[in-house]
């Protein structure tokens, strides 16, 4: 590509309202340009890379075997009706009407209209499982749009949903996901973790994040070198100790609906609102049992939390201890010989008041247990935020903090949207079941300003191999001398015919400029044909290291190699 006949339009200056150094860089050297806030352009740089991230998230998704289609960005209320969405997701959904008053919402996510899609297309078993995933522009009408693409109200997201009959079956995808993930942002070079997220208002169970580390980033991992434990700090833990106290003993009404206690029982003792911690999960480890708190979703009903529940039951070391767990209030562990308990509470637990808020509240009250009995009051030593060097929840590691920005995330949804959405398939015996959902989703263009945050230097972009807009900025000095612009031109066609992606600096600029430029766009190898272009010498740099080389013609593309 002749530089001339393209649009790269460099700024020498920083502008005004970039703060970081993504946004900074891919504006100054000419990638993206603002349209309105959170909405930009891709110039024809920004555009190549981004296809480059999308070519390795396509190869990626089709190990995982998952297909690609296209899914209208413009989708009716109506469907965000029947999951319930339509009220509860606010005002990031960018919502208008047509000419006929009937209502839309551009997508801000597609789970609604691919349940919509897939329930009408797919009856039975024997077509699932099934994992479809599209690359498009989606919509949020985020409350601070800032960072450049990290955070737009625009922005291009792969997003893939998964359908099957059976939890084993979503599990499967999940892991072939959770490896094609972890694969893209290797490959683009990236330094990320995967983290324990937070479901929030998807619904669902299982959920990863995949962070890439970085100072700018908006959410705090907790992590460790040595141990595989890593969590948003969200998910991740506030530390306290759990203490049984006599003295402080509460009265407490009791409510005589008999029943079986259960993780509600668990969480009432805590005096928890249950609403509030539906990922409640108590699990064993060596001899100490740990209840992990984490204030939730608001539209999980019981059921769901039973759902978790039976689930978590199996985390435990046996049947015949989850059944004492679970029949007594968590005050008599103590009595049936549990007393080493640890209470990990979500970052969004500020303080015991949290916890307390729904104790004397309807519906709120401790059912069928009786104060002397069954339990003590529990007292809290003060709740503390985990802090690095505190020993991370698995024992094997320290715990580190760092900044991340999301740029990917995989969720096991389970049946949340098949169930509101009528979205149902005839099983092996004929009976009509809800489909079993994974989701799962890629910032691509994020990823590109992720990338752009993790590979620069004082004077520009240093694009990785894989996702440079081309592979070699080839500079003539002076196109006026000869000697110079025959060499340039030559080698110009020379190395296209060798399979190189050329960007050609043809301008009538004066040096200090082209250097400057180039530098900026950050092309890994630069090719200067000047002073020496009579002896068919050029100068072969480095971006990365600065490294310099006189190259003969002849010699240049064994050099490359
Ligand atoms: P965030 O926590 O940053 O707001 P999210 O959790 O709301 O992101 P998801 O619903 O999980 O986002 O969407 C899948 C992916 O889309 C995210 O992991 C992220 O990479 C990307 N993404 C989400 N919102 C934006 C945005 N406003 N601009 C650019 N990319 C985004
Ligand atoms: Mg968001
Ligand atoms: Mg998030
Ligand atoms: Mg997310």
């Amino acid at each position: 590509m002749k530089q001339s006949m393209t649009l790269i339009p460099t700024l020498r200056e920083v502008p005004a309202d970039a703060d970081v150094k993504s946004h900074q860089l891919l504006l100054r050297a000419g990638f993206i340009r603002q349209n309105a806030s959170g909405i930009y352009s891709f110039l024809p740089l920004g555009k190549i890379v981004l296809q480059k991230v999308e070519e390795i998230i396509r190869e990626e998704m089709m190990n995982a075997g998952a297909v690609e289609l296209l899914m209208p960005a413009l989708q009716q209320a109506e469907l965000w009706k029947e999951s319930g969405r339509w009220n509860t997701y606010g005002p990031e959904l960018m919502r208008l009407k047509d000419r006929h008053e009937r209502e839309f919402a551009l997508g801000a996510t597609h789970e609604e209209v691919i349940t919509s899609l897939v329930r009408d297309e797919i009856k039975s078993y024997k077509k699932l499982p099934l994992a479809l995933y599209q690359i498009q522009t989606k919509y949020r009408d985020e409350k601070r749009p800032r960072f450049g693409l990290l955070r737009g109200r625009e922005f291009i997201m792969k997003d893939a949903y998964s359908f099957h009959s059976s939890f084993e079956s979503l599990d499967e995808q999940y892991e072939k996901m959770f490896t094609a993930y972890s694969n893209i942002f290797k490959r683009c070079g990236l330094n990320f973790r995967a983290v324990i997220a937070d479901s929030g208002a998807m619904g669902g169970k299982d959920t990863h994040e995949f962070m890439v580390l970085s100072d700018v980033g908006e959410d705090t991992i907790a992590y460790s070198d040595t141990s595989q434990y890593a969590a948003n700090i969200e998910m991740a833990p506030v530390i306290t100790e759990y203490v049984q106290s006599t003295e402080n003993q509460q009265e407490l009404e009791k409510v005589s609906t008999p029943g079986q206690k259960s993780i509600d029982d668990v969480s009432r003792f805590l005096q928890v609102n249950p609403d509030n911690c539906v990922k409640t999960k108590l699990f064993k480890a060596d001899d100490e049992y740990v209840i992990i708190l984490s204030r939730g979703d608001h539209e999980i009903n019981d059921i769901k939390v039973k759902n978790l529940l039976e689930a978590d039951l199996v985390e435990l070391a046996s049947a015949e201890e989850t059944k004492n767990v679970f029949q007594c209030s968590v005050g008599s562990l103590g009595p049936i010989g549990i007393s080493n308990v640890r209470i990990i509470a979500d970052n969004a637990v500020k303080s015991m008041k949290d916890f307390v808020c729904g104790a004397n509240e309807e519906g709120y009250h401790y059912i069928n247990t009786n104060l002397e009995r069954d339990f003590q009051v529990a007292e809290f030593a003060d709740l503390r935020f985990i802090q690095e060097g505190d020993p991370s929840p698995d024992g094997k590691g320290i715990i580190k903090f760092a900044k991340g920005i999301e740029v990917g995330h995989v969720f096991k949804l389970g049946t949340r949207y098949s169930e509101a959405m009528n979205g149902t398939f005839l099983d092996e015996n004929g009976r009509a079941k809800e489909m079993i959902m994974g989701c799962y989703g890629i910032g691509v263009s994020r990823t590109l300003a992720a990338v752009a945050e993790q590979y620069n230097d004082e004077n520009g972009l240093l694009w990785p191999s894989v996702l440079t807009p081309y592979d070699l900025h080839l500079i003539p000095i002076n196109l006026k001398d000869e000697a110079q612009s025959s060499l340039a031109f030559e080698l110009y066609g020379l190395l296209r015919e060798n399979r190189f992606d050329v960007l050609m600096d043809d301008r009538m600029e004066r040096p200090g400029v082209k250097f400057a430029d180039s530098d900026l766009i950050g092309l890994p190898i630069r090719i200067t044909v000047g002073k020496k272009a009579a002896e068919g010498i050029v100068e072969v740099k480095v971006r990365k290291t600065g490294e310099m080389h006189e190259v003969k013609k002849e010699d240049l593309m064994e050099k490359l190699q």
